[in-house]
């Protein structure tokens, strides 16, 4: 089966590098898989789940943002955070997803309600990708 080489890249250091049968990724426009041999590509991503697909068992991580570049069968994801599911500390999600929901419900003029968005959409993300 031909693979494609996947490396995930933080500001605190790799967090994944292997070999994938399939990558899947949520980016602006959309859901995008990435097979081997892909043509070369560079897209924003969405604070989502990506999964990757192997014989021996699929693995989701949960991506907060950044950036995708394919080129020569290799995907490197650079973003903000991404965990893989065992790194992921739920009760620290949950608070962080109550947070954010009371800040958006709050009528205080001094709520962000963009930055209070983001912040339940990663937690939510961790959720949903620990959930799997
Ligand atoms: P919190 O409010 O709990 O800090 P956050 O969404 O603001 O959450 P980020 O700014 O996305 O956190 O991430 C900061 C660092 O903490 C990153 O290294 C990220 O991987 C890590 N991190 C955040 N939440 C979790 C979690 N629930 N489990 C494990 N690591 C986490």
């Amino acid at each position: 089966m031909k693979t494609l080489t996947v490396s995930v890249v933080t500001p605190n250091g790799p967090v994944l590098e292997g070999e994938y049968e399939m990558l899947v990724a949520k980016a602006e426009s959309g859901e995008i898989g990435i097979l081997p041999n892909h043509i070369p590509l560079v897209s924003p991503l969405s604070i989502a789940a990506v999964r990757l697909k192997k014989d021996n068992g699929d693995k989701s991580l949960a991506v907060n943002g950044g950036v995708m570049e394919v080129n020569s069968n290799k995907v490197t994801i650079l973003a903000q955070s991404a965990e893989k599911p065992e790194d992921i500390d739920v009760q620290r999600a949950r608070e962080a997803k109550e947070r954010a929901e009371r800040r958006l419900k709050s009528k205080q003029d001094n709520v962000d309600h963009m930055r209070a968005e983001l912040a339940l959409q990663r937690a939510m993300n961790r959720l949903n990708v620990v959930s799997k």
